[in-house]
């Protein structure tokens, strides 16, 4: 399985250590600081390493702001400078302890539990939501398309029907069409769609699966035609006769990802906009590309992930 980047972490830094992370806000500063720098803190505003933590004058202490300063420009900064996190006054140990159930949660994590975790407002609790699954959206500059064999499915998400009881499958309610690429034992990339007609399913297709690939989808007629584009070729799991594995040819992994999806969008968070749904998808698309590393390299990917994230807040799409 491939990885955009490969985690920078300390043998002795595991999932035991985020309680302690969580729970005391020198630690978590700490924690994030060591992540962002390593043993080499360089000022972020001139990239020189004649830097020191600022003291507390009274106390000697570390300062109350956790300031560094650098001795070349003379400036002050902290770990947060150029991260989601920056210009926000919520404590990095609540931001590390939405980190920490965001990225190793399978199912998702609510607001609401962050927001009586932490003992903050369910306002700043959503804030800090968003922000964590910004820093988690795939790097589009960094994304190669998928490829080898790739099973590729759309389903509806989320919505709530006007009216209680009466939910209808697909077309008609108000549920979010989704699209899902996924490499047998790879990765998986999902995208909001506007509709499954065949040249938006095909699109996504072309998007996001290199053309050496093999696709597999069901027999929906949107994806008829798709497979001379493909060097692997188009294999149909004929669902509407109620075949569902032939050989190798299934779509079993693509439905087990929605099938997570769909209990966390559900289950946790009740409801999902369509506006919001995206965001949704880059947490569950994380979880799921980052599944064979354990969950204190997760976090750790997940840290650095929100470096350099901080003025573009908008939708890699
Ligand atoms: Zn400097």
């Amino acid at each position: 399985m491939r990885h955009t980047f490969q985690p920078h972490v300390k043998n002795s830094e595991t999932i035991a250590d985020m309680p302690l992370m969580c729970g005391n806000e020198l630690a978590a500063v700490e924690f994030f600081e060591r992540q962002r720098w390593g043993d080499h803190p360089g000022c972020v505003h001139c990239g020189s390493v004649d830097v020191y933590k600022m003291k507390d004058a009274e106390t000697g202490e570390r300062n109350r702001r956790y300031l560094w300063r650098c001795k070349d420009c003379k400036r002050q900064y902290t770990v947060r400078i150029g991260t989601v996190y920056e210009e926000t006054r919520i404590d990095l140990r609540h931001w590390c302890y939405a980190f920490w159930r965001a990225s190793t949660s399978k199912k998702g994590v609510a607001a609401l539990e962050i927001k009586r975790h932490c003992q903050i407002s369910y306002k700043s609790a959503l804030f800090l939501m968003n922000r964590v699954r910004f820093a988690l959206a795939p790097d589009n500059e960094k994304f190669t398309k998928l490829t080898g064999t790739v099973e590729c499915d759309e389903t509806y998400v989320g919505g709530k029907p006007r009216y209680q009881g009466q939910i209808l499958p697909g077309r008609g309610t108000h549920k979010t069409p989704v699209f899902a690429a996924v490499e047998r034992k790879g990765r998986i990339r999902r995208k909001v769609i506007a509709d499954v007609n065949g040249k938006t399913l095909k699109g996504a297709i072309r998007d996001l699966v290199d053309t050496q690939a093999r696709i597999i989808t069901d027999d929906f007629s949107s994806y008829m035609g798709i497979g001379k584009e493909f060097a692997g070729g188009h294999a149909r799991i004929a669902h509407s006769t109620k075949q569902y594995v032939r050989g190798d040819i299934h779509t079993q992994t693509v439905e087990s990802a929605f099938a997570i999806l769909k209990r966390g969008i559900i289950g946790i968070y009740h409801n999902v906009s369509r506006e919001y749904l995206h965001r949704y998808l880059w947490q569950f698309d994380f979880v799921w590309n980052h599944r064979e590393l354990n969950d204190g390299e997760r976090v750790i990917i997940a840290v650095k992930a929100a470096e350099g994230k901080r003025l573009m807040y908008r939708s890699p799409s």
